[in-house]
């Protein structure tokens, strides 16, 4: 098979011809190749395998460059990377790789191409096409991966035993290429990601994370949730989610079952949102919901606090696997805490002062919640799906009414404290602090708009409460 045609970017003539002059083969391999063939959308990196040394191939291939393009060069790996217009290119001497048992990172001696196959993770990802001037376009492909392709199977060159113990991520990246292509995991390979589970202990945080990351950028995240259950892998990761797998009946009581429940909801996101933090908060909204069941005769099952202790829950979670605990961890927190709040109003009668509430805690969230809300939304009643739909519907619009009325979105007290010292000559006190509140709290329910003059003569009527009279200067 020849894919001379597809290899329209005028780098590869280069690459080619920088080969030539040095006389070693050269090859465009992995995930270049594998997208290629899958029509995907073009990836910006391309991987080139040089039978010879990769950094003298870079370098030449920059010497031929109109531009002469920087070489990044590193040293320990033998890789070297330049840019070519956006596109990243990656060099690298074909290598025989083997491993020890507490470290992924493997034992590196020269080999040839075949052995540079066969170190690659997947059939579909050991792909190469030559570059060299007598079969320019011919495809490398020793393991069937173009069969796989077809049938769309992830499967290991090697023993997958091997594969996934030797380095335990390929196990995160099996899934994740299930996930993003919407293939199959071949048995004996998804078999043994079962077996070597414990293995990803091996695997830093946030390595495991970048692979959680891109499952949940795909459009269908439950399939990669559901593969690690399966495996065993999310109980090591995130035993939180798995926590919530049960369901319990006391006296014919049950509950739903809030793992299922939570992959709906984080499927049902994605074409709403492709904010992979807003995609973290769906995964996590009901994570406080297993430590804080219970049942009682009146109320059957009750999850009180849930949110509150989720939120907390986030934060250990992101810290035990070396997220950023920063402002994406807040809002995930955020997400969490709040992520009952506009249900409760769906159910009611939706009232402006709920909703300025609503708005005024969200703040600048408050579409992000909506957007989880409405996602948490999975009753199979059809009845109450549409009651509940129909009522965000009115809460979307509510906001809108109520932010061009009374902009709570970003509150800004419309008198200050140093105002409300001015107006009755005090020094900074208790007081101040009792009547901004006050005004706050008016504002809120509606009694009076956000503005200055409403909100002076509310603070003149409310201070004779506390005995203070407008002093006239
Ligand atoms: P993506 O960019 O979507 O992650 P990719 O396949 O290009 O896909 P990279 O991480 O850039 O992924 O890796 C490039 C190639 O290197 C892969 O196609 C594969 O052949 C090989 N590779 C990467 N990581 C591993 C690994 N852990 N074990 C074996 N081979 C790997």
């Amino acid at each position: 098979m020849n894919y001379k045609e597809s290899l329209h970017n005028p780098i590869f003539e280069i690459i080619s011809q920088a080969s030539k002059e040095l006389n070693v083969d050269s090859y465009v391999i992995g995930g270049f190749v594998r997208d290629l063939i899958l029509e995907r959308d073009f990836k910006k990196d391309i991987d080139i395998v040089a039978v010879g040394s990769g950094i003298e191939l870079a370098l030449k291939v920059s010497d031929l460059l109109p531009k002469k393009p920087k070489v990044q060069v590193f040293k320990t790996y033998g890789t070297a990377m330049l840019r070519f217009e956006d596109t990243e290119i990656e060099f690298v001497g074909a290598r025989k790789e083997s491993y020890t048992q507490d470290s992924r990172n493997p034992i590196v001696e020269n080999g040839t191409l075949e052995d540079d196959q066969n170190r690659r993770d997947f059939t579909i990802n050991a792909l190469a096409l030559s570059l060299s001037e007598n079969n320019f376009g011919e495809l490398l492909d020793p393991f069937n991966g173009l069969q796989d392709m077809k049938n769309k199977i992830l499967k290991t060159p090697l023993d997958p035993d091997i594969t996934f113990s030797d380095d335990p991520l390929r196990m995160m990246r099996a899934i994740r290429f299930a996930t993003q292509l919407n293939f199959e995991i071949e048995e004996n390979s998804l078999q043994s990601i079962a077996k070597n589970a414990e293995r990803i202990k091996i695997i830093s945080g946030e390595r495991i994370v970048d692979e959680l990351h891109k499952i949940l950028a795909t459009d269908k995240p439950s399939t990669g949730f559901l593969h690690l259950y399966k495996t065993g892998l999310l109980d090591l990761l995130i035993p939180e989610l798995t926590a919530l797998n049960q369901v319990e009946e006391i006296e014919g009581q049950t509950h739903k079952n809030n793992f299922y429940h939570t992959l709906e909801v984080v499927d049902n996101i994605c074409p709403n949102t492709d904010d992979v933090w807003l995609r973290w908060a769906a995964l996590l909204h009901d994570i406080g919901k297993a430590p804080t069941k219970r049942f009682n005769k009146k109320q059957g099952w009750t999850f009180h606090g849930h949110e509150f202790l989720g939120g907390k829950m986030v934060k250990k979670l992101f810290e035990r696997l070396h997220m950023p605990l920063n402002q994406k961890m807040k809002f995930v927190q955020k997400m969490v805490v709040m992520s009952s709040r506009p249900i409760v109003l769906s159910q009611d009668i939706v009232t402006d002062s709920a909703v300025r509430r609503l708005v005024f805690d969200a703040g600048e969230d408050v579409e992000n919640l909506m957007t989880l809300c409405e996602a948490d939304i999975t009753t199979k009643n059809p009845a109450k799906f549409r009651k509940y739909h129909k009522n965000f519907e009115i809460v979307r619009r509510k906001i809108v009414e109520v932010e061009e009325k009374d902009s709570v979105r970003n509150f800004q007290p419309p008198i200050s404290g140093e105002e409300i010292m001015e107006i009755f000559d005090i020094k900074p006190s208790r007081e101040i602090g009792i009547l901004k509140e006050a005004v706050k709290e008016a504002i809120l329910e509606g009694e009076i708009p956000n503005e200055y003059d409403a909100a002076y003569e509310f603070v003149l009527k409310r201070a004779k409460k506390l005995g203070l009279e407008k002093v006239t200067k």
